[in-house]
């Protein structure tokens, strides 16, 4: 039985006060959550006040990238032993935006993956085709090239010590949510992919759903067979929201 996990991707918000009320408010509504996983990804400048919050609570914390390089002169990077040193858990690898807009390729976001798994940490893989690609029939292609790069660097056994997020690049932010039948057909395709190669592996990966994720949702979503949780952007800014699909994902296990 895989736990399922329901991961916040903060992204790019938030201010000192924003991040306290917010953590605030998910740690004492995950007190009441059973048996899901919970983790929070603030960026880099709010680890430290998030993961004094998180101290003693049932919510870990996570990071939303992380450098291929060990400590040194890399301007502007920040290294997998920073983030466990700062008591990150998970840590997000080629979502999207970074695929879009910083020119992150498979090979790169492979070493990612293998850099976090190499300090302990778990990675959250984001993987996911555009709304050209689907419409071109290449949704299969692009979400395998996204997975084989993974399974190429590091061999199949590494998606034994991480996560992948389906996150169909045309979903995210923009309030159209994969139906639960489109994002259940992908998951199955992403595990049966692995399972061809180490049916173990594949049984207890744990494949998370994002794109516009809400409470409204979360629950026909996360009874597929194969959606064992989110990764949650938008709706992860707000408690009440991220609480929600938490307890959606509880119920569904
Ligand atoms: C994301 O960026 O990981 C995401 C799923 O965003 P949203 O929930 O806002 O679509």
């Amino acid at each position: 039985m895989r736990q399922p996990l329901v991961a916040g991707n903060w992204k790019m918000n938030g201010t000192r006060a924003s991040v306290e009320a917010l953590l605030g408010g998910v740690v004492s509504g995950a007190a009441a959550i059973g048996h899901c996983g919970i983790a929070v990804c603030p960026p880099f400048p709010y680890l430290q006040m998030a993961g004094e919050a998180l101290l003693g609570s049932r919510v870990a914390l996570g990071a939303q990238d992380v450098s291929i390089q060990e400590p040194g002169a890399f301007t502007g990077e920040v290294a997998a032993s920073m983030l466990t040193d700062f008591g990150c858990t998970y840590v997000i690898v080629g979502h999207s935006e970074r695929r879009q807009y910083h020119g992150e390729d498979d090979e790169l976001v492979a070493r990612k993956y293998a850099r976090a798994v190499e300090h302990g940490l778990v990675p959250i893989l984001c993987v996911g085709e555009t709304l050209e690609q689907r419409e071109r029939g290449e949704m299969e292609r692009v979400v395998a090239a996204h997975v084989d790069g993974v399974i190429n660097l590091s061999g199949v056994e590494a998606f034994s010590k991480g996560v992948i997020a389906y996150e169909p690049v045309w979903a995210i932010g923009t309030g159209v949510t994969a139906t639960p039948e489109q994002a259940q057909e992908v998951h199955a395709f992403i595990r049966e992919r692995i399972a061809a190669r180490n049916a173990e592996v594949a049984a207890g990966l744990r494949i998370l759903y994002g794109g516009s994720m809400k409470p409204g949702n979360a629950a026909e979503l996360m009874a597929q067979p194969d959606i064992d949780g989110g990764l949650i952007g938008g709706a992860s800014l707000v408690a009440d929201d991220f609480l929600g699909i938490c307890q959606a994902a509880d119920q569904a296990a």
